[in-house]
């Protein structure tokens, strides 16, 4: 570089680092100046109506209205951010966001966590089950059946509680009434106030609250520990209740003027997470959980390995019929592939566990679906599409004068299929057919969502019940990366023993 060049380059340096500094330096001024708003990041899960959900585009509800009455009443922006309820307090552990508005219930186990606000609502659990239900009346009689939680709940946890219980989890409200709606689980524990509105404004019909509130509960607005923002939320809260706006939007919401509610938690919340030696503490809870991860393990082994065979089963055949002399059988064969290749492997397990119950109850028989038989059928059906590519591949790769040398030789076209092309065909289609077993093991995980305890779903109740998510989803990281790297290594013994010349290499070794 010329002296004059390098000059240039070091002016051009100076301005731009003199323009970032400026840039930063009034940027953080200007939050800090009077009149200028700073602007909260808040978290939401808008399926949980009247409190939060959308509707034409727009998030609704008596939640983000109290937010936005708080925000006003304090003096800040808000800016919303849609999150999984399960995700939230890992979200405000890790400060990625300023705060959380989600119906969310004030527990002590909670308050170790993150910062509440003070309390804003008043709730309670209750229990619904499909209205020709007779059997389960309060929560006694729900001993022994199947109930349907959103994860990380206190809903989930009162039903850890019932003697005998089988207990699904799923991601959000909606798909656990939904499951309770397709007769796959007898009963839903959530938040009183939820069920009542859905079964009121019709979202779901044909099912009824029973027995009375199970819990007496409060919802409070999470900040991360020692949020300078806490006190803020806090101010603005109490200037909303004081001056008739929380009525106000009460009353909207719910038909009827609020209950008093207490001004303080009914516990001492530290200002800080009480901290021990971190990687002493990160060490001992991967170790706690990894027994209940391991199980996990195996179900995801089982998934992956009945998928995989069943897929194995069908893309072969579906590779062949791809190849087939009759076009509308070709065209039948390309369809399946389009389809299931062109869509997302969660839809199809979505449509296939929770639709065609629900078209059936439609059609007015029911029918309910085996998780497993749904979960293996999801994932063998998708793989079969991408099965069958490999094989037509591996086929068509062989030489068309292997085929012409063997029908010359008298062999039919099926004995030729058998003996010389598929033979090759299969060496070919291993290194593809491997990437395929690693996708569908690493794929299993979006079974998840139909309530599936497999390895990541057990780390996510894990995670709902400790919030320890960094420890926990490493942990399940390493567990499916050592499960994809002895399948790889399974896949690599498997070419060497289906490779002629490398037998051939061995046997002479040996010699
Ligand atoms: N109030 C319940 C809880 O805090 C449920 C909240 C929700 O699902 N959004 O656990």
């Amino acid at each position: 570089m010329t002296g004059l060049g390098f000059k240039r380059w070091l002016r051009v340096g100076l301005v731009f680092g003199l323009s970032c500094l400026l840039l930063f330096g009034f940027g953080s001024l200007n939050s800090s100046v009077s009149g200028v708003k700073k602007t909260l990041t808040v978290v939401t899960e808008p399926t949980f109506a009247p409190f939060e959900f959308q509707s034409g585009g727009k998030l609704l509800g008596f939640d983000i209205e109290l937010v936005n009455a708080i925000a006003a009443a304090a003096g800040f922006k808000v800016r919303y951010q849609s999150m999984p309820f399960s995700g939230m307090i890992p979200a405000l552990q890790a400060q990625s966001v300023d705060a959380a508005v989600s119906a969310m219930t004030i527990t002590e186990e909670r308050a170790k966590t993150v910062s509440f606000s003070r309390p804003y609502f008043k709730s309670g659990l209750g229990i619904v089950v499909r209205a020709n239900n007779q059997d389960i009346t309060n929560f006694e009689s729900l001993k022994n059946k199947k109930i349907a939680v959103q994860i990380g709940t206190t809903g989930a946890d009162k039903a850890k509680s019932v003697p005998g219980a089988a207990i699904r989890t799923f991601d959000d409200t909606p798909l656990a009434l939904q499951e309770l709606l397709n007769g796959n689980v007898d009963a839903v524990i959530h938040d009183q106030p939820v069920l009542l509105y859905a079964i009121k404004s019709r979202n779901i019909q044909g099912v009824k609250v029973v027995g009375q509130l199970l819990t007496e509960e409060y919802y409070g607005i999470p900040t991360p520990k020692g949020s300078p923002n806490l006190k803020l939320i806090n101010q603005g809260l109490t200037k909303v209740l004081a001056n008739g706006t929380y009525a106000k939007i009460y009353t909207k919401w719910f038909n009827h003027a609020p209950p008093s509610l207490p001004e303080k938690l009914p516990f001492q919340q530290e200002a800080v997470q009480p901290s021990g030696s971190a990687i002493f503490t990160s060490i001992s809870i991967i170790l706690r959980s990894l027994p209940f991860l391991l199980q996990g393990a195996l179900v995801t082994l089982e998934i992956t390995a009945l998928s995989v065979v069943l897929g194995l089963a069908g893309g072969s055949l579906l590779g062949i019929v791809r190849l087939s002399p009759i076009m509308p059988v070709r065209w039948a064969a390309r369809a399946y592939v389009d389809f299931f290749r062109g869509t997302p492997l969660l839809v199809q397990i979505f449509m296939i566990y929770f639709g065609i119950p629900a078209v059936a109850q439609e059609l007015g028989f029911t029918f309910t679906f085996d998780r497993l038989v749904a979960a293996v059928m999801a994932l063998s059906l998708n793989s079969a599409a991408y099965i069958a590519e490999i094989v037509r591949a591996g086929i068509q790769s062989i030489d068309p004068g292997q085929a012409e040398a063997s029908q010359s030789l008298g062999l039919s076209s099926v004995q030729t299929m058998r003996y010389v092309i598929f033979p090759q065909a299969l060496r070919r289609m291993l290194p593809p057919l491997g990437n395929e077993f690693i996708a569908m093991l690493k794929d299993t995980s979006l079974v998840a969502v139909i309530g599936f305890e497999e390895l990541f779903r057990r780390g996510q109740l894990i995670v709902a019940e400790n919030y320890r998510a960094f420890e926990i989803y490493a942990a399940v990281a390493m567990i499916y990366l050592c499960l994809t790297l002895l399948s790889s290594q399974a896949f690599s013994w498997l070419e060497t023993r289906l490779n002629p010349i490398q037998q051939l290499k061995v046997k002479v070794g040996k010699m």
